[in-house]
């Protein structure tokens, strides 16, 4: 019998660890951020009730009607793979009574998404979102402490030369009105609409404005604009994100075709494109979405948050050619030649990490060079080396990986040197 070979589901790849790195230090990075603004991990199954999904997102979406991954279990309930973070995080609010907790409740995700797609680059039907939730908070300066969040982790990982869209999309006073309006408008050029178009005419005429067709880009360029239809307060809502922003001073385009492809979004939404062409150059994004607590069964309660994409983001890295700084993980490398000074270096490691500097090492066999090159991978400001000689002068090589200087140091006394030098008090957390 011959041997089958399986593969990975279509659109579902495995995540090698040549490619571990950068994935992991944008998460790392993301959760580290997160937890510093307030934000508490959360994480959510995978799968859910469908009707959460259905519900949240909206039939006559895409995201419902053709990449909704579902299914039904054994006892025959209607499950769904989780095709983005809120709406799980939003049922998990409500659950657990989340709206008795002191307000804003501000909660973070790091999770795998699903969405039947086509698959292309960045666009997988398993991929990766880091987000944040904040739950209770109605106030403009919710919006910009979420969109000033995400632009700081996107500058944090060293994608610094992003474009972010903002606009208004209005709530449940003033859209109804612009929807309409809308229609009318494009009823007026159905004509010069692509077929998609007619059909999201009836469905859903703000979907319209997604469209980068050339003849429908034609009519939407002359339509109304929401931004000029807001009711009052919608209107002082993003004139305050704005002046957040200003005073931030977070660079922003308003972009009044902006629409986001879910439905429950309300007020702010926001996105960030990076440098490569394409409708996949959107890394990720979000807004405020008021209704959806209440939508899944919850009390009214304001929200506001975002998703950014991880393997986008790794893309966007990889093609600018950039390393995002290192954590703070590891900072010293311990490199060490023979059984004695493996032994000298495994202790010198415990040492530091029990003072709070991360450090790795003295695993290797391989020769001082190798292992020089490995530190030099891993990006570690510090190497320490150990030889056979050192070890019987009880001393080691404190090597600066920038710029090549090494001085010796007296081995009983270089866990105290790099603390010091790292600026780590005795025993405390690296920041
Ligand atoms: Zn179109
Ligand atoms: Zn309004």
């Amino acid at each position: 019998m011959a041997k089958q070979r399986f593969q990975n589901v279509r659109g579902m790849p495995d995540i090698l660890p040549a490619e571990q790195a950068l994935f992991q230090q944008c998460v790392t990075t993301f959760k580290r951020l997160a937890a510093e603004a307030g934000y508490g991990l959360i994480e959510t199954p995978a799968l859910e009730d469908k009707a959460v999904f259905v519900r949240a997102v909206g039939e006559g979406t895409d995201v419902v009607d053709k990449e909704l991954y579902s299914l039904n279990d054994r006892s025959g309930n209607e499950l769904a793979l989780r095709p983005e973070g809120s709406a799980g995080v939003v049922r998990a609010y409500i659950q657990h009574g989340m709206s008795s907790w002191p307000q804003p409740v501000q909660l973070c995700y790091a999770s795998a998404m699903f969405r039947y797609d086509r698959p292309q680059a960045g666009r997988n039907r398993q991929h990766h979102q880091v987000g944040v939730e904040m739950f209770g908070e109605a106030s403009a300066s919710a919006d910009a402490h979420a969109i000033t969040l995400a632009s700081r982790f996107y500058k944090r990982i060293g994608l610094t030369q992003l474009s972010l869209q903002l606009n208004s999309i209005g709530d449940a006073v003033c859209r109804p009105k612009y929807k309409k309006l809308l229609a009318e408008y494009l009823t007026g050029h159905e004509q010069r609409l692509c077929a998609t178009c007619r059909e999201r005419l009836r469905k859903n005429p703000l979907r319209v404005l997604d469209c980068k067709e050339p003849g429908c880009q034609a009519v939407i360029s002359a339509a109304p604009q929401i931004l000029n239809h807001l009711c009052p307060a919608c209107h002082a809502h993003f004139t305050g994100v704005v002046e957040y922003l200003d005073e931030l001073g977070i660079a922003y385009e308003l972009n009044p075709l902006l629409v986001r492809g879910l439905d429950y979004y309300s007020r702010t939404v926001f996105e960030f494109y990076g440098q490569r062409e394409g409708a996949q150059a959107s890394l990720g994004g979000g807004g405020r979405y008021d209704g959806l607590v209440e939508l899944l069964g919850g009390p009214p309660t304001p929200a506001v948050g975002f998703g950014l994409g991880v393997e986008r983001m790794v893309l966007e890295l990889e093609a600018g050619g950039l390393t995002p700084p290192l954590p703070a993980s590891v900072k010293v490398f311990v490199a060490s030649l023979g059984e004695p000074a493996r032994l000298s270096a495994f202790g010198l490691i415990q040492r530091l990490l029990d003072g709070g500097v991360g450090a790795a090492g003295a695993v290797d066999k391989n020769g001082i060079a190798a292992q020089l090159a490995r530190a030099n991978r891993l990006g570690v400001p510090y190497a320490v080396i150990i030889g056979q000689k050192e070890v019987l002068d009880q001393t080691v090589i404190l090597r600066d990986m920038a710029s090549g200087a090494q001085e010796m140091i007296p081995l009983g006394k270089v866990a105290t040197e790099l603390q010091k030098r790292f600026s780590i008090k005795a025993g405390g957390y690296d920041s």
